[in-house]
């Protein structure tokens, strides 16, 4: 471990304030963020335009700080996955899906998740801890420099926060970490193309509507209380009824824009006609775009994928209702780096999994 400053914990107004806290110019954060992020340089030393006090200054206090990558795997279908280090023992996952006319890279934001969502192989693993900002980040900053190392050139073109761990239950480094993904000294994805997605934390959509209105990708999986809180426990929470409020209240009556919902199909608990037509209902005079989600199987999880005809048949019913839904290709499942397959190795502290252990045995 070292006590230095890691700058990628760090959005635009917070490297302002470092700086200005080290007696330099504001205009410095601007200069350091052009290094990291688009130049590519993490050397103060190679920072030539710092001067030479304040490059062995930030040589001694701060660093740029990226963690150790300990497999990186691409998929026959060139979905490509990094298992990183993290301190503490554990390890996330994150994901590039390559498409012809676009790069989307899966980012996580928690070691593991505390949500126990049914059908997830991350929530099997437990929970350790909220990533930092900088690890949130430094996801980005690995995967830019294996996909297009030469200056200039950027490989992702949109981000979802769809990796281990609910984004809304670690708000404050998911933020700062987004912003710099806005901001065009860093990344500058344009806020159409930064999603993140939530199991329906209602209280962070709110203050997300204020802090940072990127896309919104809400994990609904059920038309019902009762089926939603067998599978997705926060629902317990937050019902139905009161996450599409916040849903409604996210788009602020802005017509051009729509949340997305998520729904896992797995056979025979919500993939029935009924399920459907209930649905429609429930999303009459939501702004909605559905995005069918084929179950990805995971070892200890006892569901099985609908039947593709009962997909289909599904999004028919959807479709002739006027809701815009697509089939979400599967991406990565060979080397399990598909939607709930990323698991990382997480050194888990709410003994969860011991629990599930002893429970099967
Ligand atoms: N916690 C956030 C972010 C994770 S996003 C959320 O719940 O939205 C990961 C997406 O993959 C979620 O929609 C999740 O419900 C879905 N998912 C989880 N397990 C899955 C599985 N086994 N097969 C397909 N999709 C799955």
């Amino acid at each position: 471990m070292t006590d230095r400053v890691n700058l990628l914990d760090f959005d635009r107004a917070a490297l302002e304030h470092y700086f200005v806290s080290l007696g330099e110019s504001a205009f410095r954060a601007r200069q350091v963020m052009k290094w990291v992020y688009q130049r590519r340089i993490t050397d103060f030393g190679a920072m030539t335009d710092l001067g030479k006090n304040l490059r062995q200054r930030l040589g001694d206090v701060a660093e740029v700080r990226l963690p150790d990558i300990m497999a990186d795997r691409t998929s026959t279908d060139g979905t490509r996955k990094w298992l990183l280090s993290v301190p503490g023992g554990s390890a996330i996952e994150t994901v590039f899906i390559p498409e012809t006319d676009r790069g989307t890279l899966c980012v996580s934001s928690q070691v593991g998740c505390s949500l126990n969502c049914t059908f997830c192989a991350t929530a099997r693993q437990g929970y350790n801890r909220n990533l930092t900002t900088g690890e949130i980040i430094a996801q980005l900053v690995i995967a830019e420099r294996h996909l297009a190392p030469r200056y200039g050139e950027r490989a992702i073109t949109n981000v979802v926060m769809m990796g281990m761990g609910e984004p809304l239950l670690n708000y404050d480094a998911v933020v700062p970490a987004m912003r710099l993904m806005l901001d065009d000294l860093s990344f500058g994805l344009s806020r159409r193309r930064v999603t993140l997605s939530t199991a329906g934390v209602v209280p962070g959509i709110d203050r997300l509507a204020k802090d940072c209105p990127v896309s919104l990708a809400v994990s609904l999986h059920a038309p019902n209380d009762a089926l939603r809180t067998e599978i997705v426990p926060l629902n317990r929470k937050y019902g139905i009824a009161t996450l599409l409020d916040a849903c409604k209240r996210y788009l602020a009556g802005d017509n051009r824009r729509r949340i997305t919902f998520e729904y896992v199909m797995l056979r025979g608990v919500n993939d029935h006609e009924r399920h459907a037509r209930e649905l429609v209902s429930l999303l009459q005079g939501v702004p909605a775009k559905v995005n069918l989600i084929p179950f990805n199987p995971s070892p200890g999880i006892d569901y099985e994928c609908s039947d593709a005809t009962d997909i289909d048949r599904f999004r028919e019913r959807l479709l002739a209702a006027g809701i815009v839904t697509i089939t979400r290709k599967t991406r990565g499942d060979d080397i399990d780096a598909a939607c709930g397959q990323l698991a990382g190795s997480v050194l888990d502290r709410t003994r969860r999994s011991a629990r599930l252990q002893a429970s099967r045995a």
